[in-house]
């Protein structure tokens, strides 16, 4: 693979996902291959700093188009410049990197916390787009009913694999949302969510702290740690 360079990258389409977080679909000036799971480096001077940060790829590379989803987090820099732009700017990126790769050959495990939902939703439509024939499982856990991200657009995604199965777990206020499992995700729902997937890989998404607790869940119910593969955000 070529070494990335950073290149121009046009906002084609803008989508609002949630009150804090948006998709952005970029037209790269020089198109590049990346594998689902995969993320690219956004630069931009804010302030009069420069500034470069890590998104996923949000989409898969079997699509005609790249995408990225972010999350305005508490006081923002680049996260908060995105969220203000618009369809027609352009942005500065490089891009692939990252070794947080699925491995289509094997069952896949996806645990997903906030916005580390974003390279899930890449390799789900890599799974549908390739016709695989692996078992996928998604659980993703939110704090609010009205911060899940792709909230109508997953359950659609589910629907078109059919070995795809997925379940949400909201920990504080399900907010109308009448589908979801309430609590955090914790050692005994693993035990119970793994079955079958013992040959698979385990891929994880979001804060050092979350992440933490899955891995020390996953091993305890007896999860290899190299079936483990992480993303590990901030
Ligand atoms: C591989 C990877 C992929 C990622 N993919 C995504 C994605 O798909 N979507 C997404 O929304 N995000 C993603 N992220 C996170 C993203 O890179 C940014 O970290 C995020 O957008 C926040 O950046 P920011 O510039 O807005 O905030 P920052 O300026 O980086 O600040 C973030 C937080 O850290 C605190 N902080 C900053 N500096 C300090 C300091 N010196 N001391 C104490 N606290 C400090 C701030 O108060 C703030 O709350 C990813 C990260 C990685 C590593």
């Amino acid at each position: 693979m070529s070494k990335p360079e950073l290149q121009d990258a046009k906002i084609v389409k803008y989508v609002r996902e949630t009150k804090d977080t948006h998709t952005m679909r970029l037209e790269l000036s020089r198109p590049f291959h990346w594998e689902p799971g995969q993320f690219i480096m956004v630069q931009a001077e804010i302030n009069g700093e420069s500034v470069r940060r890590a998104y996923s790829v949000a989409s898969s590379p079997t699509r005609p188009y790249l995408e990225i989803t972010v999350r305005q987090t508490e006081n923002p820099t680049m996260s908060k410049y995105l969220n203000e732009r618009k369809e027609g700017d352009i942005l500065r990126i490089k891009g692939p990197y990252g070794r947080f790769i699925m491995d289509p050959t094997k069952p896949v495990f996806c645990i997903a916390a906030g916005s580390g939902i974003t390279p899930f939703r890449a390799m789900l439509q890599y799974c549908i787009d390739k016709k695989l024939d692996i078992p996928y499982k998604l659980l993703y856990s939110c704090r609010y009913g009205d911060n899940v991200i792709y909230e109508k657009e997953l359950p659609n995604l589910i629907k078109q694999y059919p070995h795809a199965s997925y379940e949400l777990s909201i920990t504080r206020d399900k907010m109308g949302l009448d589908y979801v499992r309430e609590g955090r995700i914790n050692q005994d729902y693993l035990a119970d969510q793994i079955k079958g997937f013992e040959d698979g890989k385990f891929y994880l998404c979001g804060t050092p702290g979350f992440i933490k607790s899955m891995i020390e869940f996953l091993i305890a119910n007896g999860i290899p740690r190299d079936a483990i593969k992480r993303e590990q955000w901030g």
